[in-house]
């Protein structure tokens, strides 16, 4: 039955009673003579019942008592029964709502990781699981006190309190034991609460330490017998030999691949292992320019023409030695991926927001837009034949991203097949500096 019948159902049978009673009443006082004083009686009773079902609807709702389930016979029991249907929603609904919450709970209790509810405003723990208790020391249940007051480190701090989700916090001591090393996520969970997610990277760190360690070993280790090979190498004269000519043509460019990897391998690994730039220094661009030039004109030995433009006016805030690594690698890449008669073009500019960018631009074969974000991993090449035959390691972009990240410099990459590519190093403005002395063409 839909809404509308049955509440004209409540209404009519309401209607119905209220009248027969008045008949009744009405009869009752023709009969003894007192119509009037029998049908006021009468209205005072139905007036009286009304209150009374009124007072105990109320009264059940004030006690917050569960409302009889009544087949519906008039409004006051259609009311009733409303009611109680409501309240079995209501009570439905929180039961669902409880066993979804608990079973959150119990997820995240199950997780490996440490979780904690954390309160946004005043960084009050709200919750927290087993792991959580065990990793960073926390007290009793209900007693976990602020998340300030676990990481008292002032990198933790001013990462907390900045709110940071997109970037996770990496390498934290673990307040109960300094040895153990945590990283930390942040993820909004609700507009007032934030989800901590702790995590023990101690083990996952010391292999990537192992890792590091080991490149720089081997590599360190390979440079002295390399050196050997390659003097005697060059001392042996292939005139003397003439039936070893190519052999030794071979061996001697082999051996130079090799160094050139070993040098670039420990290049990495002095970079990885700086955190941040230990001095800053004012890099003179003038003459990083000219060498630039210098190098593009031997690398390209007159198959490209090569321009270099000092538009910016300003020299750079970081280090000379790695900056000049950086820039000419991406000159040596030019230089190796633009086929002859093609330009490459060296331009030093202002950037818009007051920063600076060094690109390099090559009208050379380019590079399918597809490998563009994988394109500074370390042994990343595009296509293997043309570029194993071009001599490099596979490794300059790796280390032209790890300068620029010690200069909080971005690497912006432009390519088109067929067309060409720019290398642009993208400086903010606290990397720049005013030039004392300074020419627009170098
Ligand atoms: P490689 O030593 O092989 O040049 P890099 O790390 O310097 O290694 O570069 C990675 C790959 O990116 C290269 O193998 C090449 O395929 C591609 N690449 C880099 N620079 C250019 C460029 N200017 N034009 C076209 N392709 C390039």
């Amino acid at each position: 039955m839909t809404a509308g019948l049955l509440l004209r159902r409540a209404w009519k049978q309401s209607v119905a009673r209220l009248l027969a009673i008045l008949l009744a009443a009405g009869l009752l006082g023709l009969l003894l003579d007192r119509v009037w004083m029998l049908l006021a009686l009468a209205a005072f009773g139905i007036l009286a019942w009304h209150y009374w079902r009124l007072h105990r609807v109320l009264a059940q709702l004030y006690r917050r008592q569960r409302l009889r389930e009544l087949d519906g016979r008039g409004l006051w029991d259609d009311l009733e029964m409303l009611l109680h249907r409501r309240q079995n929603e209501g009570r439905a609904r929180v039961r669902r709502l409880l066993g979804l919450v608990r079973g959150y709970r119990r997820a995240a209790a199950l997780m490996p990781d440490a979780v904690l509810l954390v309160e946004r405003r005043s960084g009050r723990i709200e919750w927290c699981n087993r792991q959580a208790r065990a990793l960073l020391g926390l007290g009793p249940q209900g007693r976990e006190g602020t998340v300030a007051e676990v990481f008292a480190d002032a990198t933790a701090q001013a990462w907390l309190a900045e709110g940071q989700t997109e970037e996770p916090l990496l390498d934290q001591p673990s307040p109960r034991d300094a040895n153990v090393r945590l990283s930390l996520r942040l993820l909004p969970y609700s507009p007032d609460l934030w989800l901590l997610v702790v995590r023990d990277v101690t083990k996952l760190l010391r292999l990537e330490q192992l890792r590091r360690d080991f490149v720089a070993n081997v590599s360190h280790e390979l440079r002295t017998p390399l050196t050997v090979v390659h003097g005697y190498l060059d001392i042996m004269d292939v005139e003397e030999y003439p039936e070893l000519g190519p052999m030794l043509t071979e061996m001697r460019q082999q051996s130079q691949r090799m160094s050139q990897l070993v040098e670039d391998l420990l290049t990495l690994s002095r970079l990885e292992a700086q955190e941040a730039l230990a001095h800053r220094e004012t890099v003179a661009m003038a003459p990083l320019l000219a060498t630039l030039r210098r190098e593009a004109q031997a690398l390209s030995a007159g198959r490209h023409r090569i321009e270099v433009v000092d538009a910016a006016g300003v020299d750079l805030l970081g280090s000379t030695r790695e900056l000049h690594s950086a820039f000419s690698n991406l000159v040596s890449n030019a230089a190796r991926y633009t086929p002859i008669d093609g330009s490459i073009e060296v331009r030093f500019e202002r950037g818009a927001d007051g920063g600076a960018v060094l690109a390099v631009q090559d009208s050379g074969y380019g590079i399918p837009a597809q490998h563009l974000p994988r394109l500074t991993e370390r042994f990343y090449r595009v296509s293997t034949s043309r570029t194993r035959e071009s001599g490099g390691t596979g490794l300059g972009l790796s280390i032209v991203k790890h300068v620029l990240n010690l200069h909080d410099a971005r690497l912006d990459v432009r390519s088109e097949v067929g067309r060409g590519s720019t290398f642009a190093c993208v400086f903010g403005p606290d990397a720049v500096v005013e030039r004392l002395q300074g020419s627009d063409e170098v």
